[in-house]
């Protein structure tokens, strides 16, 4: 079976390239991830159209997600290859945003000196070195490598973010979303957000007209805020590397477990990030550790995976999409479906005074038994907004899920979704000519047999979010 675990790569120096775009959507990747830690909002714009116009030609769905720092404090950069942070060294921390090396490296968080304190152990690139705080001057600080490690790029530097004198979205953040609008992002994550009410601060239209909101979970204080945080966003990111400054690292198996379960129950996509196939930076091969790490990220339920600077600044990102996708597409082949959906019957967590949502819950769980009952391949949503094929797919079938839209922006924000291809329809009109439109079109551009049993979901208002029709109908002749 195909891979049904959506995969989203993040573009840096690494993957920049007109070649390596195309060799990446040629690979699978489903969703580009613009961190804006490397270059200029610009030069992510200048990528974003580039992904753009590649995917058109490639006649593929690749949607764009832009990632808000926050209050994150990133080093400048090491450069391209990697640069040893040398074990019990001294080295010089100053504010400043054009280069780092062994000895002197360069932070571009200007209260940094205020928000530090002597004594402090700094956690730098999600792990990779840790530095201590010696000495206050005017102009640096002065700071001693207590675990060395290999940097490259623009690695993070962690404070704890209930120290930090700034909070998310940032000023930055919010003049950066502004063009990033002006282009129509499919979908704009946040960092460190810390409650509901920093989403609400980005004031954006919701989603489809607006991009799907991701919910970067990293701080101590989103995880206790975690439902209200899930329930004000269009998706969630365990950020797992700012996740295990905040926690003990033991934690985190459980913390992802945790937020993917939530996530799935309140029909919301969840992204596992960070060090997935990290080791692959610079090497052709993941560890094993790794590919038990992806896959169990599958089995967790997680409907996205991600690359970090696997991709951004890695030695070969196609190599590492390929390597992703092929195990994530070994795992799916042995998910468990069946336990699954029984369990998600269980848990799914709906609110019941919303008449819309506990419809289309209903309806999913009935279209979910049906499909499994009648051994139905293909399941097409009809969906305005996406909300009840994001409904769909938590149950993970078997079955195909199709979601058909008219609204292209859907289009895009559905590529986050686990096992769901999404495609433009372009028919409105009543739900009659709604389904027979999407049954010819899944005839002619998905590879649908005529004669074929498959279950169709639609609503009979095209534009309420509720879905009140299951049929199953068969694709019809030409
Ligand atoms: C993380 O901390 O895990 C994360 C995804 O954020 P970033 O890549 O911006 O550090």
């Amino acid at each position: 079976m195909a891979r049904r675990t959506k995969i989203i790569a993040t573009i840096g120096p690494a993957s920049e390239s007109e070649t390596v775009l195309r060799e990446m959507i040629r690979s699978g990747m489903d969703v580009a991830r613009l961190g804006l830690a490397h270059g200029s909002i610009e030069d992510a714009i200048g990528r974003l159209k580039m992904i753009r116009s590649i995917a058109k030609e490639e006649s593929r769905t690749v949607g764009i997600l832009v990632d808000l720092p926050g209050p994150k404090i990133r080093l400048a950069s090491f450069g391209d290859s990697p640069v040893l942070l040398a074990e019990d060294s001294e080295i010089k921390v100053q504010i400043g945003n054009s280069s780092s090396n062994g000895q002197v490296i360069q932070v571009d968080y200007e209260n940094l000196f205020n928000d530090v304190e002597l004594g402090d152990r700094l956690i730098v690139g999600d792990g990779r070195g840790v530095i201590q705080i010696e000495e206050r001057h005017d102009t640096h600080l002065d700071a001693r490598v207590i675990h060395g490690g290999v940097m490259s790029g623009r690695p993070g530097l962690y404070i704890p973010a209930s120290r930090l004198s700034i909070s998310a979205p940032t000023e930055w953040d919010l003049q950066a979303l502004e063009r990033f609008l002006e282009m129509d992002v499919d979908m704009v994550a946040l960092s460190f957000v810390r409650s509901a009410s920093d989403l609400a601060k980005l004031s954006l239209d919701p989603h489809p007209s607006g991009p799907l909101v991701v919910a970067k979970i990293e701080t101590r204080d989103a995880v206790e805020d975690l439902t209200g945080i899930i329930e004000a966003s269009g998706a969630v990111m365990v950020a797992r590397g700012d996740l295990g400054n905040e926690w003990p690292i033991q934690e985190l198996p459980i913390l992802q477990k945790e937020i993917i379960r939530r996530c799935i129950a309140l029909g919301r996509p969840a992204i596992t990030a960070t060090q997935m196939l990290e080791s692959m930076i610079i090497a052709p091969d993941p560890t094993r550790a790794e590919v038990s790490d992806v896959a169990n990220a599958v089995w967790d339920g997680t409907s996205a995976l991600m690359l970090s600077g696997e991709t951004a600044v890695g030695a070969d990102p196609v190599n590492a999409l390929e390597a992703m996708s092929r195990i994530a597409e070994r795992a799916d082949d042995v998910f468990d479906h069946r336990s699954w959906g029984e369990e998600l019957s269980e848990m799914r967590l709906t609110d019941a005074d919303d008449p819309n949502t506990s419809v289309t819950d209903a309806m999913t769980q009935a279209t979910y038994r049906a499909v499994t009952e009648l051994g139905v391949e293909t399941i097409l949503c009809i969906s305005g907004t996406g909300f009840t094929v994001r409904s769909m797919a938590r149950f993970r079938p078997t079955a195909r899920i199709i979601g058909l839209t008219s609204n292209s922006r859907t289009v895009g924000q559905l590529s986050l979704s686990w096992g769901t291809e999404s495609i433009h329809l372009q028919e409105g009109g009543d739900v009659e000519s709604r389904i027979n439109a999407a049954l010819h079109l899944v005839r002619d551009g998905a590879g649908l047999k005529a004669g074929e049993l498959v279950a169709v979901l639609a609503g009979t208002n095209a534009n309420a979010r509720a879905t009140n029709v299951l049929r199953i109908e068969q694709i019809p002749h030409a």
